[in-house]
């Protein structure tokens, strides 16, 4: 019996966990669930799943929480950073799975990791941001961080079974978005709207944008150089319109091995919380012949500039992907609140890089002052 925290249990991620979670009560169960500020859905999920504890980022709607839920219920309620850290350190806990979006996950994922829990990871730019200390703390406690992201899912699938010294690059998939036929012209104007519609995941506001500037992918590429120990330069990526093949490992006798499935988050989800073996999932099969073709083409690094950005960013290391991170999280606001258009999302991170001075990673405060002040700095440009 596998007990679970997860921190982020009302986003995207966090409900399809807890469908994975509700199809197996023999193997898994939840006990402490963390949210933003999504009050209701907590509430909904604290008194269908019962966890020992809870908590929510927003102080007020924590002890909201708590007056909702009477003494005799059970469960306690935490609040802020703070709260989350206690339910990612919680004895109880053996798997924390880390589903926060964007930056405001790195404190309670590294505590987690430090608390010794497995970790199941859908939040990339905790690894991004502080990729060096999570893997080197991860070592140490000898705790494993099992990727929940579809295509590094993908990698570590393909990996079963093979020496890591015959493995040549690995190759990324990226659906492309929705604006992978736009002109120049027309990204210019495009709308929040427009770069929301994505035509294979249905995901969460942050990653659907970055999926439409192809950031996902920059971002899923320093991703996968700190979780499979690869150099930049070993790690490529094909737009892949129908989003069935999830990734790829080429080997250094030519051979090529490819994870392929439905687009369809219950199956990476699964797969990180039942690693490695592969339980049911009651989704529909995955039928080719009715798929008919799988394509594959190069990214438009011209037209898409966050993708060199982002390869740059891991190139150089130190604090750079931190910098790049705090920009981008800031940019893809803006965009959404219609401040900066869409072409100005790597302008800003771009001028946020060039004034970036790499500090060494030495430690998660070093992290958080590169953050802030990348925030600070991309926000300066408008
Ligand atoms: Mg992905």
């Amino acid at each position: 019996m596998k007990k679970i925290a997860i921190l982020g249990s009302t986003g995207s991620i966090g409900s399809n966990c807890l469908e994975v979670i509700d199809t197996h009560p023999e193997r898994y169960r939840v006990v402490a669930l963390g949210a933003g500020k999504n009050l209701d859905l907590l509430e909904k999920q604290v008194r269908r799943f019962r966890p020992k504890s809870a908590a929510l980022l927003d102080q007020p709607l924590a002890e909201e929480l708590r007056r909702r839920l009477d003494k005799a219920w059970g469960t306690e309620v935490f609040a802020g950073t703070e709260g989350f850290v206690r339910l990612s350190q919680m004895e109880e806990a053996d798997t924390v799975i880390s589903a926060m979006t964007g930056a405001a996950g790195l404190i309670p994922t590294f505590a987690a990791v430090r608390a010794g829990k497995n970790v199941a990871l859908a939040n990339k730019e905790v690894i991004v941001m502080a990729g060096a200390l999570v893997m080197a703390e991860a070592r140490e406690r000898g705790v494993s961080i099992i990727p929940i992201d579809s295509e590094h899912s993908a990698i570590l699938q393909c990996l079963q079974g093979h020496p890591r010294e015959d493995v040549r690059r690995v190759i990324l998939t990226a659906s492309g978005g929705p604006l992978q036929g736009s002109t120049e012209e027309q990204l210019k104007s495009v709308t929040p709207e427009q770069a929301l519609k994505h035509p294979n995941w249905d995901m969460g506001r942050k990653v659907t944008i970055d999926s439409a500037t192809l950031m996902n992918k920059g971002l899923e590429t320093i991703e996968a150089k700190w979780l499979f120990d690869l150099r930049v330069d070993q790690i490529s990526i094909l737009i892949h319109p129908q989003s069935i093949v999830h990734s790829m490992v080429e080997y250094k006798d030519g051979s090529v091995i490819a994870q392929l499935g439905i687009p369809d988050m219950l199956t990476p989800i699964s797969y990180a919380l039942s690693y490695p073996r592969h339980v049911e999932t009651f989704l529909p099969a995955l039928r080719l012949a009715e798929v008919g073709t799988l394509s594959f083409r190069e990214p438009d690094y011209k037209k898409f500039r966050c993708l060199d950005l982002a390869r740059a960013a891991a190139e150089t290391g130190e604090s750079m992907p931190a910098a790049l991170n705090g920009a981008n999280e800031v940019a893809v606001e803006l965009f959404l609140k219609r401040e900066i258009g869409f072409l100005q999302i790597p302008d800003l991170i771009e001028k946020t890089m060039t004034a970036h001075t790499p500090r060494r990673v030495d430690s998660i405060e070093t992290v958080q002052e590169v953050d802030a002040w990348a925030r600070k700095k991309a926000r300066s440009f408008v």
